[in-house]
């Protein structure tokens, strides 16, 4: 048993996150109730503090940060971006081993100088900046949002320390050995076998990493916004191949896309059970 999983959590992603993305928070985090009472799950509640502001002062400029505040969705948005460093460092230090971050915006089309698609600060590359503070070198990011995550392969497409796998839709895979890029081209409406198939092209690798990152946006279900149509079932099985693939290093799930509160209660739970019992 890889012992409890850490949630991060606030009240404020559901009462104050981006209006489309908001309404599935708190019922998919009241969904997971039972595996809180059985002792599988632990919360933790993020904070805002210096240390989150400097990163974010670190990792887009004063205008796109300006931009943020004029939106009306900072506070939101630097709050999910501490929560996914705050858990990011409790999984480094070994005081978990997986965790899943809810989040009030999600961060993938966040570049540094500019955002787009309810992203605002790109949350993971905060979390890689500050564990590079603190020794860890290479990471990898599963992005299984059916988006291309534009705004972190601006940050880290020439860094070779930083696996970037997207899957989206498109006809083609594109391939960059040297830089570590990988993008998976799934069809419009993708079912569950054409993703499984993909995920086993993608994980097949070999691949040196410190952390891992699953940019988890469910918009990829057929009743959601996103260009795929996977069942339910296809998020236990993507959760099993991602620990088969991880083994003991640390694995950090964060929330993306995703609208439809009905499949948020249902899949989230889900993957959250798989990571504490698998
Ligand atoms: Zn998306």
């Amino acid at each position: 048993m890889p012992g409890p999983v850490m949630v991060v959590y606030s009240e404020k992603f559901s009462a104050e996150g981006y209006p489309y993305l908001k309404h599935r928070i708190k019922p998919a985090f009241q969904a997971l109730k039972e595996l809180i009472q059985r002792g599988l799950v632990e919360v933790i509640e993020p904070t805002v503090n210096d240390q989150a502001v400097h990163l974010l002062e670190r990792l887009h400029n004063r205008q796109h940060i300006n931009d943020v505040r004029y939106s009306g969705h900072y506070d939101v948005s630097l709050l999910s971006l501490a929560g996914v460093v705050q858990g990011a460092e409790l999984l480094a230090e070994g005081k978990y081993a997986r965790g899943f971050a809810f989040v009030g915006a999600a961060g993938h089309h966040a570049s540094p100088n500019g955002f787009w698609g309810f992203c605002f600060f790109n949350d993971v590359a905060a979390a890689i900046y500050h564990l590079r503070e603190k020794g860890l070198k290479r990471f990898l990011i599963l992005d299984v949002d059916p988006h291309f995550g534009d705004g972190t392969r601006n940050f880290f497409k020439n860094d070779k320390d930083v696996i970037h796998i997207n899957f989206t839709t498109g006809t083609k895979n594109e391939i960059d050995e040297e830089f570590h890029n990988y993008d998976y081209g799934l069809s419009f409406n993708a079912d569950d076998q054409e993703f499984e198939e993909a995920l086993n092209q993608a994980l097949g690798k070999q691949f040196d990493f410190d952390l891992m990152f699953v940019i988890f946006g469910h918009d990829s279900h057929v009743t959601d916004y996103g260009g795929f149509a996977f069942s339910d079932a296809a998020y236990p099985m993507l959760t099993r191949k991602v620990i088969e693939f991880c083994g003991q290093r640390p694995l950090l799930w964060v929330l993306s896309g995703g609208s439809d509160a009905g499949v948020a209660t249902r899949v989230i739970p889900e993957v959250i059970k798989v990571l504490a019992t698998e």
